[in-house]
C-alpha cells in the first residue's frame, strides 16, 4: 500500500488540492485525480496562466497547451496551440486513450476536440484583455496595428510582430503553468500539465508543457518530473526526462534535481541573450525554470533557478496542504 498524494504549484487554491485528496481517499486513480485537479485549475478565473482567463498571444488569442502522462505504461497524450476549448487537459488525456498518437496541434487538435464533444468556451476574459491592451501600448503599438497584422494587411506590422516576440518577454506576467503530480494507492504516478503558455507569445508558439520529456515525464519505476517557466529552456535540455533518468541511474531525487538545474543555468543565460528582459536575481524572471519532482517512494521536491518559488504537497493522511519552498540552485554551487 502506497500513501496517495498530490504535488502541485504553490499558487493553487487549497480547496482544489483538498478536493483532489478527497477523491484519492475514496480510491480514485491517479489519472482521474490528476485530470480533475487540472480541470479545476483551468476553470479558475484568478489563474492567468492556465485555461479560462489565461493571458493571450500577441494577437490577443488564448492558445492552450496541455499534456498527460501515466508512469505505469509510459502512455502520453498532448495538445498544443488549441483555441476555444475549456479543458485542454481532458483533450490531451483523450488523445492518449483514443488515438495512436501522442501530440496533436492547432486545427487538428480542435477537430479532435469537437469529435469527442469537448466543451467549447470563450477563454479571453475582460481582465486578461485589459492586461494585453496595456502590453500592446507598452510596445508602442495600438490594437489597430495588431488587428492589421492579424489580417496580414501590413508587412511592416508583421515584421514588428517578430520584434515584439523577442522584446515582449520583458513583460511576462506571472508564470504558473500547472504541474499536477499524483501518486495513488497502487503507487502509480501520473503527471498532468496545462497552460496558456508564455503571455504575448508569437502565434503558434508551443512551449515545453505538451512536450513529453521536456515539460513532463513519469515512470512508476523511478519517479516523475514536471516543469514551469520558460519552455524554450527546458525543451533545449529535455529537463523532465533528464531528472527521471538520473533517478533511474541511482541518484537521489535531490541530487538529480540539483544536477538538472545546474546544467540548465548556461541555457538560461544564453536564452537571455535574445531579449532585454527586466527582473532581478541571477536570471531575469522571464528566463527562469522550476522543476517539481516525485521519487518512486513518494518523496516530493522542488528546484528552481531563482528564490521564492513554492509548491504544495498533501497526502491522504494530512488534513491540509503543506506549502514548501523550492531549493534555489545557484550558479556558484
Ligand atoms: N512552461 C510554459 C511555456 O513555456 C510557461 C510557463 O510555465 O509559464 O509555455
Amino acid at each position: 500500500m502506497h500513501t496517495p498524494l498530490i504535488l502541485l504549484n504553490g499558487e493553487v487554491k487549497d480547496a482544489i488540492l483538498i478536493a483532489g485528496i478527497e477523491s484519492l481517499r475514496k480510491g480514485a486513480s491517479a489519472a482521474d485525480v490528476a485530470e480533475q485537479v487540472a480541470r479545476d485549475v483551468e476553470d479558475d478565473i484568478d489563474e492567468h496562466s492556465v485555461g479560462f482567463s489565461g493571458l493571450p498571444n500577441i494577437l490577443g488569442e488564448v492558445e492552450l497547451d496541455a499534456a498527460f502522462m501515466e508512469g505505469e505504461s509510459l502512455s502520453a497524450g498532448a495538445v498544443a496551440a488549441v483555441k476555444g476549448f475549456r479543458h485542454p487537459i481532458s483533450i490531451a488525456r483523450q488523445v492518449m486513450e483514443r488515438l495512436p498518437h501522442v501530440l496533436l496541434a492547432g486545427e487538428g487538435a480542435e477537430r479532435f476536440a469537437d469529435e469527442i464533444g469537448a466543451e467549447r468556451g470563450d477563454l479571453l476574459t475582460d481582465s486578461a484583455r485589459e492586461i494585453w491592451r496595456k502590453r500592446i501600448a507598452d510596445c508602442g503599438l495600438t490594437i489597430n496595428d495588431i488587428e492589421r497584422a492579424a489580417n496580414r494587411q501590413s508587412s511592416i506590422v508583421n515584421r514588428q510582430l517578430i520584434e515584439i516576440a523577442t522584446r515582449v518577454l520583458a513583460y511576462r506576467e506571472g508564470s504558473d503553468t500547472m504541474n499536477v503530480m499524483v501518486r495513488d494507492a497502487r503507487g502509480h504516478l501520473v503527471v498532468a500539465v496545462t497552460t496558456s503558455g508564455i503571455a504575448w507569445k508569437y502565434p503558434g508558439r508551443v512551449g515545453d508543457s505538451p512536450v513529453v520529456g521536456a515539460g513532463l515525464y513519469a515512470d512508476d519505476r523511478y519517479g516523475a518530473a514536471a516543469c514551469m517557466g520558460l519552455g524554450e529552456i527546458t525543451m533545449r535540455q529535455g529537463s523532465s526526462l533528464r531528472a527521471v533518468m538520473l533517478m533511474q541511474m541511482g541518484w537521489t531525487m535531490d541530487e538529480a534535481g540539483r544536477a538538472v538545474l545546474r546544467d540548465m543555468l548556461p541555457i538560461c543565460r544564453d536564452a537571455t541573450r535574445h531579449w532585454t528582459p527586466a527582473g532581478d536575481g541571477p536570471f531575469p524572471r522571464s528566463a527562469w525554470v522550476r522543476l517539481l519532482m516525485l521519487d518512486r517512494h513518494g518523496n516530493a521536491g522542488g528546484y528552481c533557478t531563482h528564490d521564492g518559488s513554492t509548491y504544495k504537497v498533501q497526502t491522504v493522511d494530512e488534513s491540509r496542504p503543506r506549502t514548501l519552498v523550492c531549493e534555489w540552485v545557484r550558479e556558484d554551487e
